[in-house]
């Protein structure tokens, strides 16, 4: 006799809070509004305590199970992020089958759908092989998947370096972007990283829908061309599920910067913060600082430990740095600067309750390396950014938010050859934020994409419909566990 169980699905989640959080968002609304209950798959390796909060304590219907740890000790001391990742997702597939086979097998559980984080495409194969109707969850923009998904046509089709390109990569509803401006594994054909990506690109293509943390108001253009595409047959569908914006941190009201921000006038705050893992060289740190102090503006700034080769070192937590023994990153500071800002700057070290801080009423601007999260709660709270992208996909994020279309964010630039930002230049656009009139228009776009945002979350509003075209999805595909397992 056929089982009849609730919908269950199985969500991996690649390490990072970036990725770990709005996987616990997307279960919890999948629990909420549809009654559809998940496993959430981690990784023992790479696990960062940033991600704990978010895991701790998930609602009913949610579970989790963690992968074993896999041996990554013949990588190189300095191997890329994403190598360690996909390594990682590729030594641990036996597990991850082994795992989904005994939840098929469970009378009360099954596995209706899998849906694999954006960096962990290569897990789609497993799911396939099992019968498994399997989905990708994009934690990034569309445009930033619709590039993935061009690279291995990138690969076959160019020589040169992609910065060199003669001209814009133009995709279908994206905005043009300098070739510079793709995600920075594939700016090296020599490297080993530009390969994996070129198979993520690949891997993707097996995927039966993309489910994609974006708005329509947002990547409107993007979300049509893709339909177009998807129509043809070129791509699965893509869902835009999302803005997901929300705060794991019980210990928010309890941090120091909540009182002191209240303290603040409004509006008159630039919160600094380069997401989980963004690191800047010592050199950037001091020149931050300086430029800081010459604005003269508020500010509340999460400090890393710097590091001079790694801009994503401390993506795992922990201390990184490759200078000293100091304990505290807020000893890295220039001498004397956490004395001198006192009147107007707070500087805390490594971790901040950002949705909390961007949601204060003294918080007038936004500093940020541009990763997506960071984007959309910029956009969620209403506040205009200043963009410092350091990795990943983060300068076509930048490029994105800084558009005539989306129009939140001032750029960052450095003129220097070595990419050092001056601290006259974080100065002068500390200020033309805070105070200047390019900084006005961004604020006044913000406060539009707050609505937008708030206007795609409605019950019933966009997210929500395309939440349920997805479940509808499974529910029509569901294979039972019985056949699934004999497959
Ligand atoms: N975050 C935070 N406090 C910090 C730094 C980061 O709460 O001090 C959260 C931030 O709100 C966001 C996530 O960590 O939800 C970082 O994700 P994002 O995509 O912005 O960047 P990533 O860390 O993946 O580079």
């Amino acid at each position: 006799m056929a089982q009849v169980h609730a919908p269950h699905v199985v969500v991996l989640t690649s390490p990072g809070v970036g990725h770990v959080a709005p996987v616990v968002e997307l279960a919890t609304r999948l629990a909420a509004l549809h009654g559809v209950t998940s496993t959430i798959v981690t990784y023992t390796n790479l696990s960062s305590p940033a991600s704990s909060p978010a895991l701790a304590s998930l609602p009913p219907g949610i579970s989790t199970a963690a992968l074993p740890e896999v041996p990554l000790d013949d990588l190189p001391g300095g191997a890329h992020i994403v190598t360690r990742i996909i390594t990682v997702v590729q030594r641990t597939l036996p597990h991850l089958r082994s795992l989904l086979c005994s939840l098929l097998g469970s009378p009360a559980c099954g596995v209706t759908a899998f849906l694999a984080d954006m960096l962990c495409p290569a897990a789609l194969a497993v799911a396939r092989e099992l019968g498994v109707p399997h989905y990708v969850f994009y934690t990034s923009s569309l445009m930033s998947l619709a590039t993935l998904l061009y690279t291995p046509e990138l690969a076959r089709t160019t020589t040169c370096e992609c910065r060199d390109l003669p001209g814009p990569v133009v995709l279908p509803g994206c905005l043009p972007l300098h070739g510079a401006d793709l995600v920075d594994p594939v700016q090296e054909r020599t490297d080993p990283v530009y390969g994996l990506l070129v198979d993520m690109g690949l891997d993707y293509l097996h995927s039966d829908g993309f489910i994609v943390n974006t708005f329509d108001a947002l990547e409107h253009e993007t979300l049509e061309a893709f339909k177009e595409l998807s129509d043809k047959g070129v791509y699965a569908p893509a869902y835009a599920v999302g803005p997901f914006v929300r705060s794991f941190s019980d210990e928010a009201a309890k941090h120091r910067c909540m009182p002191w921000l209240d303290e603040q006038p409004d509006g008159s705050v630039l919160y600094v913060c380069f997401g989980s893992g963004g690191t800047l060289s010592t050199l950037q740190t001091a020149e931050l600082a300086a430029g800081l102090e010459a604005s003269g503006q508020r500010f509340l700034w999460v400090v890393r430990f710097p590091n001079d080769k790694d801009s994503s070192a401390s993506y795992f937590g922990g201390k990184t740095t490759d200078h000293g023994d100091a304990d505290d990153p807020l000893s890295y500071l220039p001498e004397g600067f956490a004395e001198r800002t006192r009147p107007v700057g707070l500087v805390v070290p490594e971790w901040a309750p950002q949705v909390e801080i961007l949601g204060h009423r003294a918080v007038g601007g936004f500093l940020t390396h541009c990763g997506w999260n960071s984007a959309l709660e910029t956009m969620a709270a209403g506040v205009p950014a200043l963009a410092w992208p350091l990795f990943a996909e983060q300068r076509m994020n930048a490029v994105k938010l800084a558009s005539e279309h989306v129009g939140l964010a001032l750029r960052v630039s450095a003129r220097r050859e070595d990419g050092l930002v001056s601290r006259e230049e974080v100065a002068a656009a500390v200020r033309e934020l805070m105070v200047g009139e390019k900084g006005a228009v961004a604020r006044e776009r913000a406060r539009e994409l707050r609505a937008e945002a708030r206007k795609a979350l409605v019950p019933g509003g966009p997210a929500h419909q395309a939440l349920a075209a997805v479940v509808d999805m499974w529910k029509c595909a569901a294979p039972s566990p019985e056949a699934a397992v004999a497959a």
